[in-house]
Formats: C-alpha cells, structure tokens, sequence
C-alpha cells in the first residue's frame, strides 16, 4: 500500500503525494517546501506538508481524490 503525504500547493490547494522526500525535507536547505506538480495548478508549484489537523473533511476527501 503506498504511502501518500497530504501537501498543500503555494495557492493553497491540498492533495496528496507519494513523491514528497520527506526524509530529506532538512531545514532551511531549500527553503520549507518541494516544487511539486498541483493537479489543480496543472504545474510546478513550492509545496509543503499540510497540517492535517487544520485541514476539513472537506480538504482531505478532495487530497485523497486529488491522486
Ligand atoms: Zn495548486
């Protein structure tokens, strides 16, 4: 089963990837995101984890569509 990471794009869309390098998200390397490509931007965006916790169901239903 893979493992998704719930991230949220620069213009605030959420969805969820199996391609964020968590293990190598040091600190203040790269700055605090990942370019990532946003399903709804249709291209790069800087991407960070979202805080799950933050999130509405409404959020995460559409992160794990978003795949
Ligand atoms: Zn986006």
């Amino acid at each position: 089963m893979e493992r998704r990471t719930v991230v949220r794009c620069a213009e605030g869309h959420v969805f969820s990837t199996s391609t964020f390098p968590m293990r190598n998200l040091g600190v203040g390397r790269l700055g605090p995101g990942r370019l990532i490509r946003c399903p709804q931007c249709g291209r790069l965006r800087s991407s960070v984890p979202a805080d799950l916790g933050a999130l509405s169901e409404g959020q995460l239903a559409q992160a794990s569509r978003s795949a």
